[in-house]
């Protein structure tokens, strides 16, 4: 089959977040089960001095509403894929992916309506898919420009549109006035179409068109069809039931394998942990935390955001920091829990550190040094940490919910379910007393380690979605 991908992340060439992790491997995995993929995804600033993409077609003309675009259309081939980066230098070659510190680009809708234009033409002159499978609301208007603007052209005859939703939460809503700027008819401007309270969603467009939706773990498929999960869209979801599925997210094993990550200061397998050992007590070191190797250290590597149920924390965050424990911080985001990780820092210097920022190197030392690995998200559509910190014999405590629900188990670490600063407590204490019992611990270590969440399974999961489409 040929698979023709949309999206506005991948790694290693764009990414904010778990959904560039996703482009950067399930095409490949696709590849390796004999499917023939290609990757549309704008040519950012960021882009540049990282690879020297070949120009394979010059000034491709696309049309949105009243504007007009040349695009150059540029090729890298990776892993026997083809990765497209649609070259609008007016549109893409900024500083960010979908804004910069003043907030999101007023140009979003322009920007990611051009991007599925670009989809469209390159399936007419260069890749020609049996499926569009595209991602997040970016890609979302690719559902009624195959089925309504281009209904009936023959090029597309049969070509079947699969959603796959990494975030509910990102819906691509934009105000009304923008309706004449994405060049589709205006009569579908109402409910059962592209309106979303008085707005354009790009995401409801793509739910509304889809043939199929996947999101990414099967919990969480369950739980956008609720309304605590559904951000307004549950309604429109919960009717779609038999066309929506989930697939687990697999993980890069080869970037995130305690035996081979060169980040480590030693690296370990199940079989020898001596490796972990050092690695702590050099992050300890680094970080100026006690030289403490038996007591716990827990780790936290996340984007700062509501979704990511840190603002549980200030309520036990006393009585939290009366257990013997060490706590390691990685993130970045809303200046409010930067604000109170900082403060909980300042306040306990011999327990939490915390550093501010993105830092892949740091995120891997993180995984390799501590004992236990804290997510305790509000909702988590799959979550990606959870499965590196198994790999790493680093035990997980996670809400149960979305993907974490699917990745954890009793057996491999530690889950509360209420949304509560109580159940969150109850949870790290019962983790904490499970520790001192090391037998145990490392039998429960082992058992996560030797978990697979590789990205085979997970393709094979898509393929069979491709098939019976
Ligand atoms: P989300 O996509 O919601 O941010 P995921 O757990 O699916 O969450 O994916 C997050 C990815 O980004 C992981 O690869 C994680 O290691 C990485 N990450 C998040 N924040 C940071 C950070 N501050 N520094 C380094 N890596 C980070």
């Amino acid at each position: 089959m040929r698979i023709l991908m949309v999206t506005s992340e991948a790694t290693p060439f764009a990414k904010t977040g778990g959904l560039a992790d996703v482009l950067g491997a399930l095409p490949q995995a696709l590849a390796k089960l004999g499917e023939e993929v290609a990757v549309v995804l704008p040519r950012y600033a960021s882009m540049d001095g990282l690879t020297v993409p070949r120009r394979i077609w010059r000034d491709m003309p696309l049309t949105l509403g009243r504007y007009s675009f040349l695009a150059g259309i540029d090729e890298v081939r990776h892993g026997g894929v083809r990765y497209l980066f649609v070259d609008i230098p007016a549109l893409y070659n900024r500083p960010g992916i979908y804004g910069d510190r003043t907030g999101s680009y007023a140009d979003n809708h322009i920007r990611f309506g051009v991007l599925n234009q670009a989809a469209l033409a390159i399936a007419r002159n260069i890749f020609r898919p049996d499926v569009f499978h595209g991602h997040d609301w970016q890609a979302g208007l690719l559902g009624p420009y195959l089925h309504e603007m281009f209904k009936g052209d023959p090029t597309f005859f049969g070509a079947k549109f699969l959603l796959s939703i990494h975030n509910l939460g990102y819906q691509g809503n934009f105000a009304a006035s923008v309706m004449p700027d994405i060049g589709l008819d205006p009569n579908l401007f109402h409910s059962e179409g592209l309106e979303f309270w008085g707005e354009v969603s790009f995401l409801k467009a793509g739910i509304v068109w889809a043939d199929a939706i996947t999101t990414v773990s099967p919990t969480y498929a369950r739980e956008i069809q609720t309304p605590e999960f559904g951000f307004g869209l549950d309604g429109l979801l919960r009717p779609r039931v038999a066309k929506i599925s989930g697939i687990l997210n697999g993980v890069d094993y080869g970037e995130w394998n305690p035996e081979t990550d060169p980040h480590l200061p030693a690296r370990y397998s199940a079989q020898n942990l001596a490796g972990k050992r050092i690695s702590k007590l050099a992050l300890l070191q680094e970080l100026g935390l006690p030289l403490d190797r038996e007591r716990p250290l827990i780790g936290v590597i996340s984007r700062f955001a509501g979704q990511k149920g840190f603002d549980l924390l200030p309520t036990i965050a006393a009585e939290l920091m009366e257990l013997d424990f060490a706590l390691v911080v990685l993130g970045n985001g809303e200046a409010p829990i930067e604000e109170m990780f900082l403060s909980l820092a300042d306040q306990n210097p011999q327990k939490v550190a915390v550093r501010i920022g993105y830092d892949n190197a740091l995120a891997h030392c993180i995984e390799g040094a501590a004992d236990m690995f804290l997510m305790p998200s509000r909702y988590e559509p799959c979550g990606l940490n959870q499965m590196y910190s198994l790999r790493y014999g680093t035990v997980p405590i996670v809400r149960a919910t979305g993907g974490l629900e699917d990745s954890v188990d009793e057996s491999t670490g530690f889950k509360f379910g209420p949304y509560t600063p109580e159940a969150l407590l109850e949870c790290v204490i019962e983790a904490l007393a499970a520790f001192r019992d090391l037998p145990t611990w490392r039998e429960r270590m082992r058992r996560g380690m030797a978990k697979d969440f590789s990205w085979d399974v997970a393709a094979a999961g898509y393929q069979k979605l491709y098939k019976s489409l």
